[in-house]
């Protein structure tokens, strides 16, 4: 049998669970301990046999959803956690110590740039990159290098990362590649044909998609060889050693740091994920007209949308995704006001976040983007009149004719 397509494997990932009383959705677990008829079970799960015995590790609500990302990753194991920002900090500090070197992206999500400023605090190097170069990349190589973090898709002026040439970087360095997803998905983007050894993506944007859950994942590709990574913990060097890293991440992570997601918020991220690939064919659909729209509007300056000819990376990421994806910010001409454009748009709702079913838009200088001042702004490419979107799911016309009617 050919491989199923990426939807069909969603929607039909948990009734293949034999869930009890033939449930075709996994059932929401919400008891908080696992009991035992025999106190061996309990053992044995403290042990390392699979099983449940405390819900900031695991319950089954968790492990279906674990499995469907797993299954959507491509990988071989996933972990899911409170949030993306939850899992991406566990897999920094469970795989990373004092007096090693982390190479990333300069164009990262602004809190994950924050969180770098925190590493540094505990001794751990991080060198900041141009990761659209390979080049700069490459020579920021030091001998305490151990892994490299990009993004795919850069919020807000969309960069992307040279995310092949990493890979094969990384690759001959016996780097770990940790690639964050959220911004393509594992349905625009398959990151192991990049050779990434982890995944990372924030369940809260494009899996959910109805913006009611946070969550996060980190996958293992099952691509990096964990035996000859020094800061595996001799307790879980044992088993399957494409397992070691994930299994850190999990006991380290998950079980010592408590960064766990409820049931509540797995079952509902499930829910969303199975309309994913509807939603965001649809979504890149809407952000590719409207980029057309913006860049022919006399009132805009410029669009950063890598679905654009123009756009420098452009075939990078024709030949990398399925879909230019739907973040798309644009700059105003000179003189004009972005704050008093958004409070003219009445589809377009001002507020934070990506992925949603609606589109949303922002400001990026006075809010996302405030933190880090003026110079860090200009270094980065963020001009004080940019406006960032996040395209939903809204019939294409509503959306062209909101933004006609505010530019006008
Ligand atoms: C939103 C986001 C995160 C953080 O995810 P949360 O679920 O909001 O914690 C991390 N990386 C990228 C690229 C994001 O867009």
């Amino acid at each position: 049998m050919s491989e199923q397509g990426f939807t069909t494997k969603i929607v039909h990932a948990d009734h293949s669970l034999n869930l009890e009383a033939g449930a075709v959705h996994a059932p929401i677990h919400n008891s908080v301990p696992y009991g035992f008829e025999d106190v061996q079970g309990l053992i044995d799960v403290f042990q390392g046999q699979p099983g449940h015995a405390y819900a900031r590790s695991s319950t089954p609500t968790l492990d279906a959803l674990c499995k469907k990302i797993q299954m959507m990753d491509d990988g071989v194991a996933s972990a899911v956690f409170s949030s993306g920002m939850a899992a991406i900090v566990n897999t920094f500090l469970t795989l990373l110590k004092e007096g090693d070197h982390l190479i990333c992206s300069r164009f990262l999500f602004g809190n994950t740039t924050s969180l770098l400023n925190t590493l540094k605090g505990y001794g751990i190097e991080v060198t900041l990159v141009d990761a659209t170069d390979i080049e700069d990349v490459v020579s920021a190589k030091q001998s305490n290098t151990q892994m490299v973090f990009v993004e795919t898709i850069a919020n807000p002026v969309t960069q992307i990362s040279a995310l092949a040439e990493i890979g094969d970087f990384c690759e001959s360095q016996g780097l770990v590649y940790v690639i964050d997803n959220t911004i393509t998905s594992s349905y625009l983007f398959n990151a192991n044909s990049v050779k990434a050894s982890l995944i990372t993506t924030s369940l809260s944007k494009y899996v959910a998609g109805h913006g009611n859950a946070m969550g996060g994942s980190v996958t293992d590709t099952g691509l990096f060889n964990w035996e000859n990574y020094a800061n595996i913990f001799d307790g879980y060097r044992k088993g399957d050693s494409q397992l070691w890293g994930i299994s850190q991440i999990k006991k380290k992570g998950l079980r010592d740091m408590g960064a766990c997601l409820s049931s509540q918020g797995a079952h509902l991220i499930s829910v969303g994920s199975e309309t994913m690939e509807l939603r965001m064919d649809r979504q890149c659909h809407n952000a590719m007209v409207l980029a057309e729209f913006l860049q022919a509007h006399p009132k805009v300056e410029k669009v950063y949308y890598p679905g654009l000819t123009e756009h420098p990376q452009h075939d990078r990421a024709k030949q990398l995704f399925s879909g230019f994806g739907a973040l798309l910010s644009f700059d105003l001409v000179d003189g004009l006001d972005c704050c008093e454009l958004l409070n003219k748009l009445n589809v377009v709702i001002s507020a934070t976040h990506l992925g949603d079913n609606r589109t949303l838009a922002l400001p990026v200088a006075p809010t996302i983007y405030f933190e880090m001042g003026l110079q860090l702004r200009q270094e980065m490419g963020i001009s004080e009149n940019m406006i960032r979107c996040s395209i939903g799911i809204e019939n294409t016309a509503d959306l062209i004719a909101d933004f006609k009617q505010a530019l006008a």
